[in-house]
């Protein structure tokens, strides 16, 4: 059986890209950091609609904890690998770099660049082996492409992310693998809840925010098999705010 790993899926894009898989018949794992009761929410969610999924709790930033956690899950499961990878966990910590404490800068790289090293590099070589049409999905940002002033350590991060994204799907589409990044504008979630969003509008073309299920939607589209010959890509989303 092939399953599904989202991470940060308890909340936002993640928990969107989950029920999305799930919807299609992926089984899914559900990780989240520490939020246990919004990740019940999600695997409530997709077992209603009568898909299959489970939570997994680990930080994605700790490798003892993402190696013992995908351990574990492989020793339960010996006929089932993970064949569809999407890194989506990430935070902000936003500050100009002249005032930006040390853990900000380092908590930001390590969630979501870091976070994408341990996690990949785990699966990555059951992934290839199977030669069975692995994906993975990682979700970059606006901010990588274009760089946004007070966020340095975040456009480090999913610049890198994007880096990573190019040169890895050079290692493996011999074996099948593919490997695209996602790079959203301002989409509704707990993680823009708190910026001015009537101002922010104005400046995107669409006159909008993206919705998770948007983003979801395409992150599904790089997962099928229709999109096999897609690879190596930063693909934007945002409602013509970049380009
Ligand atoms: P969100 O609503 O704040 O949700 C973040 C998710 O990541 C939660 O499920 C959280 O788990 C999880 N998480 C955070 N740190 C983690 C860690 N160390 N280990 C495991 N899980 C962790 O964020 P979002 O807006 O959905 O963003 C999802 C992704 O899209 C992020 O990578 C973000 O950078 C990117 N993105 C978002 C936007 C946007 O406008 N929203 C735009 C561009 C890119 P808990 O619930 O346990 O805390």
């Amino acid at each position: 059986m092939k399953y599904a790993l989202v991470t940060g899926a308890s909340r936002g894009i993640g928990r969107a890209v989950a029920v999305k898989l799930a919807s299609q018949g992926i089984p899914v794992i559900i990780n989240y950091q520490s939020n246990d009761h919004a990740a019940q929410e999600t695997l409530a969610e997709i077992l209603a609609a009568g898909g299959r999924a489970e939570v997994m709790r680990f930080d994605v930033a700790n490798e003892k904890a993402v190696v013992a956690a995908l351990d574990s899950w492989e020793d339960a499961h010996p006929d089932d690998y993970i064949a569809y990878l999407v890194n989506n966990a990430g935070i902000r910590r936003d500050n100009l770099m002249f005032m930006m404490p040390d853990n900000d800068w380092h908590d930001v790289i390590d969630t979501s660049l870091n976070g994408f090293f341990y996690v990949t590099r785990r699966l990555l070589p059951k992934m290839m082996q199977r030669r069975h049409g692995g994906r993975i999905v990682n979700m970059a940002s606006l901010s990588g492409l274009k760089g946004l002033p007070g966020q340095t350590n975040y456009s480090a991060a999913k610049g890198a992310l994007i880096g990573a994204t190019k040169a890895l799907a050079q290692e493996t589409a011999s074996r099948g693998v593919t490997v695209n990044a996602v790079a959203p504008g301002f989409i509704e979630s707990d993680m823009t809840r708190n910026l001015p969003i009537d101002e922010l509008r104005k400046q995107v073309p669409a006159g909008r925010f993206g919705r998770p299920e948007e983003v979801a939607a395409l992150v599904a589209f790089l997962c099928s098999d229709d999109a096999a010959y897609i690879t190596g890509q930063a693909i934007s989303i945002n409602g013509g705010l970049y380009s």
